[in-house]
C-alpha cells in the first residue's frame, strides 16, 4: 500500500479541481475516509486471516464492488448531509475505488482483489512505481518509509494535485461568463 495518508491525495485533488460548488467540506470528508477504509484490512493479520484469503490484506476490502457498496451507503445519508445522493454515490465510489488502484500501482505484496467477489485473483498495473509501503509502522519511519514518501510525493501527490489544478482551470474557464446589465 501506499501509506495510509497518502490515500487521501486523490479526493483532496479531486474536490479542489471540483470546487467547493460541488465538493462541499462533508462530502470531501466522506471521500477521505471512503479512501483510508480499505486498509482496515490490515486487521486480518492480527486475526490469522492468510494474506491471499478474500478477507485478507487487499482482498474484498480493495475492490471495485466494496467500494459501489460505501458509495450506496454514502448515498443513504446524503440528503441529511446536504447533497445529492447522487454526488455521494460516485465521489464515495471514486474515493474508495482509488485506493485499490493505487495499490495495484505498488511494487511489493501480493496484488489487489479488485474484482472481487468474481474472483479473489490478485492484480497489478504493469508499471508499478510506488514503493510499498512497510505493513509495520517501526519500519515506515526508517530508511525503508522515507523512500515511500519521497516516491508517493512523485507519483501519487505530485500528478494528483497537478491534475486538480489544470482541471480546475479547465472547469472555470468553461463557465459561462456573467452577463452585464
Ligand atoms: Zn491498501
Amino acid at each position: 500500500m501506499p501509506t495510509i495518508i497518502t490515500h487521501a491525495a486523490v479526493p483532496i485533488a479531486a474536490a479542489l479541481a471540483l470546487g467547493k460548488g460541488r465538493v462541499n467540506s462533508k462530502l470531501l470528508a466522506l471521500g477521505v475516509v471512503a479512501s483510508m477504509l480499505p486498509d482496515l484490512d490490515v486487521l486480518a493479520f492480527r486475526l490469522n486471516i492468510a494474506y491471499s484469503h478474500d478477507l485478507g490484506h487487499r482482498g474484498a476490502s480493495h475492490s471495485l464492488f466494496i467500494a459501489l457498496a460505501l458509495g450506496l451507503l454514502a448515498s443513504t445519508i446524503a440528503p441529511s448531509l446536504g447533497f445529492s445522493r447522487m454526488k455521494a454515490l460516485a465521489f464515495v465510489f471514486f474515493s474508495a475505488a482509488s485506493h485499490g488502484l493505487l495499490d495495484m500501482l505498488t511494487n511489493g505484496g501480493l496484488g489487489v482483489a479488485i474484482w472481487w467477489p468474481w474472483t479473489n485473483e490478485r492484480y497489478f498495473f504493469p508499471c508499478q512505481v510506488i514503493e510499498a509501503s512497510p505493513l509495520s509502522l517501526r519500519r515506515v519511519f526508517g530508511p525503508a518509509g522515507f523512500a515511500v514518501v519521497k516516491s508517493e510525493l512523485l507519483w501519487v501527490w505530485l500528478p494528483a494535485l497537478g491534475t486538480a489544478l489544470l482541471a480546475r482551470q479547465w472547469l472555470n474557464a468553461r463557465r459561462p461568463e456573467p452577463i452585464a446589465h
